[in-house]
């Protein structure tokens, strides 16, 4: 370790800790343990596989607490999602344990014998996760990763690596071999390029912004590096006329505020039909008054503060000028809060094009269906989405013509860990969650055998 970076709570600006960062040095020696370990966790017996890696899901579990103070210390999300996000990393733990021995290849009868084909662990993955939601971004690929006899080294954000780091340790608690799970801490070109660059380093999986995503993908060109994207998003939140307008508007401030509105999923654009534009707007400022922003570990707080100063400037950049509809309360003192905002943008301007990944709503109208459609599908991202309409045809429609990965009818929820997740276009490449994210973590063999 060289040097160090000073965590400060986003909600006081007080010094967590003075966080140790590895050199690339460090990285090389994490991969090179990754890499050791291998060969005793790839052929490990399934079912001592599936032991170990439910031990792991236990003991996340049994930390919940400690892992949500974590997060919320860290990166200043409300202590109810951050301890919803380690829950949900125990069980998304546990539903990989069971996955082990289920990701079963096939025989396929053949001219002149047979065929089988075998998933075959890639090898050493190097998982690079963002700050926002830094538990959960890490069981989604350590899961299905350690599932299919991969070793995993992690680089998360440096911002919030606390929560990770702390997952290191309890996977060795559970009994995970020393080098099945290595965490390295510091900034991305330095460390997590590493994995982009070391060939030892099989795949990379990565979340983060687009921007990096693709940095990423060309980087990995070189060596044919297997690859999965988790990048950015502008989500469309589609509410027609005829829809439950008190029902939409009442979801509507979580499914764009929820964890100060940086989700890759936040539903930042809200398209609403014409006809009830204005009805809509004054349910939706209504539903957003109630959308207490405060101290993150207080159960009633549904906002924290935004995740750096820095950041939050970036956000506020995007209000110059802008249209206000409503502007929300935000506490006074230290902390790098910031209000919700609801604007009126301009059709081509950044406010309605751009991921913000800050607490700003833009409300769009539309006209017909096919416009819905248009918009939604003008922008470089489709990672989520959702439709509120009475009309089942015309619901079901909707959700075949927006070009989208995720979308839900009547609901903001977005991700379960049994259903696949991920996005079209600049939004990624490839899935994660459910038993798809196997297939991303493994490589497919063919055997003929003659006979
Ligand atoms: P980011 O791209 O800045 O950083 C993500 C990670 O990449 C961090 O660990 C960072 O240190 C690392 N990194 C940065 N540059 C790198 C480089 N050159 N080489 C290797 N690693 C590098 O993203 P962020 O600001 O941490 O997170 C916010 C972004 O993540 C948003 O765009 C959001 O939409 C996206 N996100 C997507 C999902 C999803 O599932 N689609 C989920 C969460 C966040």
């Amino acid at each position: 370790m060289s040097d160090t970076l000073a965590l400060l709570n986003p909600a006081t600006e007080a010094l967590i800790v003075d966080q140790p960062l590895a050199t690339r040095d460090d990285a090389d020696a994490a991969i090179g343990r990754a890499a050791a370990a291998l060969p005793g966790w790839r052929s490990m017996a399934p079912l001592d596989r599936v032991k170990l890696i439910r031990r792991f899901a236990d003991t996340v579990a049994a930390h919940a607490e400690e892992l949500a103070q974590l997060d919320t210390a860290n990166m200043g999300m409300p202590i109810g999602n951050s301890r919803w996000c380690a829950n949900t990393a125990a069980d998304v733990l546990h539903y990989y344990a069971g996955a082990v021995d289920k990701h079963t290849g096939s025989t396929i009868p053949v001219a002149g014998g047979v065929t089988m084909t075998f998933h075959e662990p890639l090898g050493v993955v190097g998982v690079i996760t963002p700050w926002n939601f830094p538990i959960l971004t890490a069981a989604w690929k350590i899961g299905p990763a350690l599932a299919c006899g991969n070793t995993v080294v992690i680089k998360p954000s440096e911002l919030t690596p606390l929560s990770t780091i702390r997952l290191g340790q309890l996977a060795l608690e559970a009994g995970l071999a020393e080098g099945v799970l290595n965490v390295v801490v510091r900034t991305g070109p330095e460390v997590g390029w590493r994995f982009v660059e070391n060939p030892v380093v099989r795949k990379v999986g990565f979340t983060g912004s687009t921007a990096v995503g693709k940095r990423i993908m060309a980087g990995c060109a070189d060596q044919v590096k297997r690859v999965t994207l988790e990048l950015g998003g502008k989500s469309a939140n589609i509410v027609f006329a005829d829809a439950d307008l008190e029902a939409a508007a009442a979801s509507a401030p979580g499914a764009v505020f929820d964890n100060s509105g940086q989700d890759c999923c936040s539903r930042s654009r809200v398209l609403v039909q014409r006809e009830a534009y204005d009805r809509f707007v004054e349910l939706f400022i209504e539903a957003s008054r109630g959308f207490t922003v405060g101290d993150p570990l207080s159960t009633d707080t549904a906002m924290g503060p935004l995740v750096t100063a820095a950041h939050r400037a970036k956000v506020e950049g995007f209000l110059d000028g802008a249209e206000m509809l409503w502007t929300g309360e935000k506490p006074a003192g230290p902390g790098w809060w910031m209000p919700c905002h609801i604007v009126a943008p301009a059709a081509d301007s950044r406010l309605a094009r751009d991921e913000i990944f800050g607490p700003v709503a833009a409300v769009i109208p539309f006209d017909t269906e096919e416009d819905a459609i248009a918009i939604a599908n003008d922008s470089i991202y489709g990672l989520s989405g959702s439709v509120w309409t009475r009309d089942a045809n015309r619901a079901m429609r909707m959700a075949r013509g927006v070009d989208t990965g995720t979308l839900s009818i009547n609901s903001n929820s977005s991700v379960r860990f049994s259903t696949p997740f991920g996005g079209f276009k600049q939004s990624g490449l490839g899935r994660e969650l459910s038993m798809e994210a196997l297939n991303h973590y493994s490589e497919l063999k063919t055997v003929f055998w003659a006979g």
